[in-house]
């Protein structure tokens, strides 16, 4: 995981005096962050985003990318200045059709002053032109773009956006896109949704990808390279694009038996999870490097190292389970990453059972006997891990071990509608931990307090005698068959 390192200085930067006139005295910057006690410098304050237009050019020779992006947003307070997250370099900012002054500060904030102050509840059109070299710019210490022997790509948690376009960079700030990336003919260009069209010209093709949904700022993804893309549509319905890079080498045909179950799992997942809530489904695979895969939204990431032991179905799922558990309904705060890993997790464990490779209660058995009690698993509180252990293999585990409690809790009955009512519950938005709780006991007619507290929150082993209906052996149990491929998916978010 990269850990962040939260500069002393970006605060007092951030309050530089303005020259507001006496008159506007109620017009006061935007926040450098947008709260999260996580991460206290993602997103900003302010202003609400509703939809990103960013038209793009790229080489990938030389991995120049360069464009336009117009945010249409509405301020959410009297505003004489704002912030965008962002690292690449920016030559022009207009606000509301008139250029704005604009400067950088901390590890990431563009600082944008427009000629007028903003008046609350307004919309307003943001335009920032800007090019750079992704590859070269880091911000505490890590990078989101991976470079490619044929491109880049950008994709990673909590925080990818900075690397190849300005925004409000929280999952909270839900927004539409369309992505238009001009690429050299040969070269394909990859986003979320559906591809609305291409064209070609003097050497050059663009291609135009809507999200016609709203998705958060990580759940946004870029690659460029060389692709072979495959089209269908899943008995339920659903158009699936795929994409695969044409140099996977060994393990191109591990990669395509797997993304290429998307469409029959997606349709299985809705089961349990209710209709798909996005306009197309599908996977890419890079020539990346790297090892972990990621949900980005109707167009999941995934590492061809991970389909280096063969093909990897348990790991499809799991990014598809994402799809409602992340991305229909995602994080209020990073804080809240178990509504999203311990539930695409939990999945992966309803797969094993329908493949027959072991039940839920085989794998709950399992993971509860494999960590003694003086194990660091259990000083994790998958309920709120704090920053540094927020894709912790607990969180995963530990947090599906949770959800199996609950389960045995309240019964079969409860569960499944628990399990398939939430997302719709909280459609399109976002919600946290306890807003889940609430839920589950309001279907299931049970407190749930003392089981939430006992699986997600103490940093212990929860005792046999009062591990509440969770365990029905404490003796060594035995590894289930689809232990390994799930566990394969810990790179997840790993890196
Ligand atoms: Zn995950």
């Amino acid at each position: 995981m990269h850990r962040r390192i939260i500069a002393p200085g970006a605060l007092a930067a951030a309050s530089v005096l303005l020259a507001i006139p006496a008159s506007a005295a109620s017009y006061t910057p935007g926040a450098p962050g947008i709260g999260d006690p996580y991460y206290p410098y993602y997103g900003n304050g302010g202003y609400d985003v509703s939809h990103y237009d960013l038209r793009l050019q790229y080489q990938p020779k030389t991995d120049e990318l360069q464009g336009t992006a117009t945010i249409l947003a509405k301020t959410t307070q009297d505003l004489s200045r704002f912030d965008l997250d962002f690292l690449l370099d920016v030559s022009e900012v207009r606000v509301n059709g008139t250029k704005a002054a604009f400067t950088t500060s901390g590890e990431h904030e563009l600082v944008v002053t427009p000629k007028t102050p903003l008046a609350k509840g307004t919309p307003v059109t943001i335009v920032v032109r800007y090019s750079g070299v992704p590859s070269a710019k880091s911000a505490y210490g890590f990078t989101s773009w991976h470079r490619t022997p044929d491109g880049g790509v950008a994709a990673n948690e909590p925080e990818a956006a900075w690397w190849w376009f300005p925004s409000n960079d929280h999952p909270t700030d839900k927004a539409t896109y369309d992505v238009s990336v001009s690429v050299p003919d040969g070269t394909q260009a990859i986003s979320n949704g559906t591809l609305q069209s291409t064209s070609s010209k003097l050497g050059w093709t663009r291609y135009n990808w809507r999200q016609n949904k709203p998705q958060a700022t990580y759940l946004a993804t870029l690659a460029l390279g060389r692709f072979d893309i495959t089209t269908g549509t899943s008995d339920g319905g659903v158009p699936v694009i795929n994409a695969y890079s044409k140099d996977l080498g060994d393990n191109e045909g591990a990669a395509r038996a797997s993304v290429e179950r998307t469409g029959e799992l997606v349709d299985w997942l809705s089961g349990y999870f209710g209709p798909y809530p996005f306009s197309s489904v599908g996977g890419y695979v890079p020539n990346t490097t790297t090892s972990y895969a990621l949900e980005t939204q109707t167009r999941v990431f995934y590492s061809p190292r991970q389909f280096a032991n063969g093909a990897n179905t348990s790991l499809v799922v799991h990014e598809l389970a994402h799809q409602w558990y992340g991305d229909y309904v995602s994080v209020k705060g990073w804080k809240d990453i178990w509504v999203n890993e311990g539930f695409a997790r939990y999945a992966q464990w309803l797969w094993s059972e329908h493949e027959g490779e072991g039940t839920a209660q085989e794998l709950a058995d399992y993971v509860y006997a494999s960590h003694p009690a003086d194990d660091a698993f259990w000083t994790i509180a998958p309920g709120d891990p704090g920053p540094d252990n927020q894709f912790a293999g607990a969180v995963y585990d530990r947090g599906a071990l949770a959800i199996q409690a609950l389960r045995n809790e309240i019964g079969d009955d409860a569960f499944f509608a628990v399990l398939k009512g939430w997302p719709k519950e909280h459609a399109y938005g976002n919600a946290s931990v306890a807003d889940f709780q609430r839920y589950a006991e309001r279907v299931s007619g049970k407190p749930l307090a003392a089981l939430f507290d006992t699986w997600l929150f103490q940093p212990e082993k929860p005792a046999a005698p009062s591990a509440r209906a969770l365990v029905k052996t404490t003796a060594a149990v035995a590894q289930p068959k689809s232990w390994k491929k799930i566990e394969a998916t810990n790179s997840v978010h790993e890196h």
